[in-house]
């Protein structure tokens, strides 16, 4: 029996490890377009010198020799015939399987901007080639253009502070990290970034990249009429699932990406999907978790995800950590926030009949243990006596005979 799985990253390599714990003798095959194995998270420490390449990487040692995963690198998927059971490999070889887990992720997707698409010195942040081109000019250039605010924006810019440039960040939003921060937490990154020498344009959109005659950028023109000089763009402006070598194969995917059920299982038998490439949710610890599961569903242990968070993101720039989990304001009145601030640490809580539908806890994080806690064991908050922010772990060996938690 082969099981072949397409990508190294985040889901690949934990469905190929889950297969082989699992199954000693199964043939393990792993396909990928990326010569390195490496944590996509921790780019910005390549850029800003922290790390050099090996140290990206999230297996240990001998990873592919120790599980016996034979792992065909630098080489792409560009075609499956699902009646077949092959994949067609850019390398003109076909590569038969009995189970295939497609996790392919994603890349980077540039907006209809004038010349955006066409302009030299344009790049995305999403592979490993895309750092080492970044650093290179970098290192050539005086201005820098972020576009996008996001988390691939904000590591963009961590990773070039320390660099001789000036460094604008363009979002059309109100604040950097929208979807993880509120206004409290991100302020807290602008004013030390503004004090590193950062360029903030909130509310704005980019119009155009104005080009010299040689096609390299010499500014953006946004929609305010302000130009904002650059010779480097960095478009950090959303992704696309890497679903084209899926054409015409009959594996259903819609406007996001491929469509997976909760085991993993795409709508052609023994094809199973995890991660990115969905384009749902798309987080470094979902894409580990669809991979075990889908891995297991290949082996036949029907797991299922089911996972109590759409979004948990933990994050440390200019030395301020913060972890944000699920909404960051209220999406009604119906909601409750707590927020407490004691000097640096900010924490806050939104809930709604006695569950936690958001938090944000920035500074010292040891409370984010509390609040998991809190969460897993589906603590009805209503039910705490303590003001929320002073509960700690003892409170949680409070409990009744049944061993149900009591405050
Ligand atoms: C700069 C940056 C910062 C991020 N920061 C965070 C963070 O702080 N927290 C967080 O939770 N998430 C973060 N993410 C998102 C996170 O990295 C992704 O959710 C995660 O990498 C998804 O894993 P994946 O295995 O689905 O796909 P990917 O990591 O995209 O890997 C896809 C794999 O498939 C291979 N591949 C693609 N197409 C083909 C093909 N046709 N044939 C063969 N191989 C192919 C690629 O070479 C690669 O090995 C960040 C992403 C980026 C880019």
């Amino acid at each position: 029996m082969a099981y072949v799985i397409v990508g190294a990253s985040a889901s690949g390599i934990n469905a190929a490890k889950t297969l082989r714990e699992n199954d000693k003798t199964l043939e393990i095959i792993l396909v990928s377009k990326d010569e390195y194995v490496y944590s996509r998270c921790i780019l910005h420490h390549f850029l800003d010198g922290r790390r050099e390449i090996e140290a990206l990487d999230f297996t240990p040692n001998n990873f592919f020799e120790m599980y016996k995963i034979k792992w065909i690198k630098g080489v792409e998927v560009i075609g499956i015939d699902v009646k077949e059971k092959k994949l067609k490999l850019s390398n003109n070889e076909d590569l038969s399987y009995d189970k295939v887990l497609l996790a392919a992720g994603s890349s980077s997707f540039l907006p209809p901007i004038e010349n955006l698409r066409t302009a030299n010195n344009v790049i995305g942040l999403r592979n490993l080639d895309d750092a080492i081109k970044i650093k290179e000019e970098a290192k050539k250039v005086k201005n820098v253009a972020i576009l996008g605010a996001g988390l691939v924006g904000v590591d963009a810019l961590a990773g070039l502070l320390d660099y001789d440039v000036n460094i604008t960040l363009i979002e059309m939003g109100d604040r950097i990290l929208p979807l993880q921060l509120d206004n409290y937490a991100a302020n807290v990154y602008q004013e030390r970034l503004k004090e590193e020498g950062v360029n903030f344009k909130f509310g704005v959109r980019a119009e155009k990249v104005i080009v010299d005659d040689n096609n390299n950028p010499v500014s953006i023109k946004l929609n305010t009429e302000e130009e904002v000089p650059c010779e480097l763009i960095i478009a950090c402006t959303g992704v696309r699932a890497n679903v084209g070598f899926l054409n015409d194969s009959g594996i259903e995917c819609d406007k996001f990406g491929l469509i997976i059920n909760s085991k993993g299982e795409t709508n052609v038998k023994d094809v199973y999907g995890a991660g990115d490439i969905t384009g749902r949710n798309p987080i470094w610890p979902t894409a580990v978790k669809e991979g075990i599961i889908a891995a297991n569903n290949m082996l036949g242990k029907e797991i299922y995800m089911n996972d109590f968070f759409g979004s948990k993101n933990t994050m440390n720039f200019c030395g301020v950590a913060t972890m944000s989990l699920g909404i960051v304001n209220k999406p009604d009145d119906s909601y409750k926030e707590e927020t407490q601030v004691k000097g640096k640490d900010y924490k806050k809580i939104i809930h709604k009949d006695g569950i936690i539908y958001g938090a944000i806890v920035q500074g010292d994080l040891s409370y984010v243990g509390v609040l998991t806690q809190l969460i897993k064991e589906n603590i009805d908050i209503r039910k705490v006596k303590k003001p929320l922010f002073d509960v700690d772990y003892s409170d949680f060996f409070n409990e009744k005979e049944n061993l149900e938690f009591v405050y």
